[in-house]
């Protein structure tokens, strides 16, 4: 059994499409995904699908790339947790990369979430990117250990994942791992322990090779699964069983989950 820990399938162009998606997972032993939100305008559509979709859990917060958003607050984030299905707070962090200038509102946005995911005691989704020292940095000073979570779409230093799994973090591989270019990161991938690794998709983008270039779905977090146990020297299910017992490990609110939603 396979899970895809970030995907963002009701975006426009998967959510019509989902029905075929869960197929194709079906088909690959892909059980489950983990809906990302992005933004709150689209989080109750986002979490009318989860909630109709056994395959699907959900999340809450505010990405920092999207810059025109009204701010959430704790409080707000904090009571949007209590639906039984969302299981995390994020996703969340710092991206210098994408978004330049003053990032004040950036560091602000994610130490709100930080302190949502404190008082709700759910696990934070981290999308960091070129902002290495500023994201550890407010993890610590903010206590992020409490709680844990995951570096999403991870593509920083091997030096920065262990900062991470110190803090108790987990460390997910997107489609980028099976790019042929990527290879510090494939040497990333081999450094670190199986027991602190996760697997996504993080699509619709970044389809992973032989699929490159074209639209992702959770169902081809297959091939994530086959480079990681091609670098690790694993085989396939190994990486399948390992990486779904460290997602329920982390998102341990899906225990509670009634069997019917
Ligand atoms: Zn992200
Ligand atoms: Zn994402």
């Amino acid at each position: 059994m396979l899970i895809d820990s970030h995907c963002h399938v009701n975006f426009e162009g998967l959510r019509e499409d989902y029905s075929d998606i869960a197929q194709r997972m079906h088909t690959n032993r892909v059980h489950r995904a983990l809906c990302v939100s992005v933004n709150l305008p689209d989080w109750p559509a986002m979490m009318s699908m989860v909630e109709h979709e056994p395959t699907l859990y959900g999340s809450v917060g505010v990405h920092p790339d999207y810059e025109e958003e009204v701010e959430p607050t704790v409080e707000d984030l904090v009571s949007r947790s209590q639906h039984p299905k969302v299981v995390a707070i994020g996703e969340t962090g710092l991206d210098y990369f994408r978004i330049k200038g003053d990032l004040t509102w950036q560091r602000d946005r994610f130490r709100t979430h930080i302190r949502a995911a404190r008082e709700t005691g759910l696990p934070l989704i981290i999308h960091t990117r070129e902002a290495r020292e500023d994201t550890i940095r407010i993890l610590q000073e903010e206590n992020a250990a409490e709680v844990g979570g995951v570096m999403h779409c991870f593509t920083e230093s091997l030096e920065m994942a262990r900062a991470s799994i110190e803090m108790g973090f987990y460390i997910s591989f997107s489609g980028i791992v099976t790019f042929k270019n990527a290879k510090d990161l494939q040497e990333t991938a081999r450094q670190l322990p199986l027991e602190r690794i996760l697997i996504e998709t993080d699509s619709p983008y970044l389809a992973p090779v032989p699929h490159r270039g074209k639209r992702n779905d959770p169902s081809l977090v297959a091939h994530v699964a086959e480079k990681i146990a091609e670098l690790k020297e694993v085989s396939f299910d190994q990486v399948a069983k390992q990486t779904t017992d460290n997602f329920y490990n982390l998102f341990n609110k899906i225990k509670d989950i009634p069997k019917a939603s």
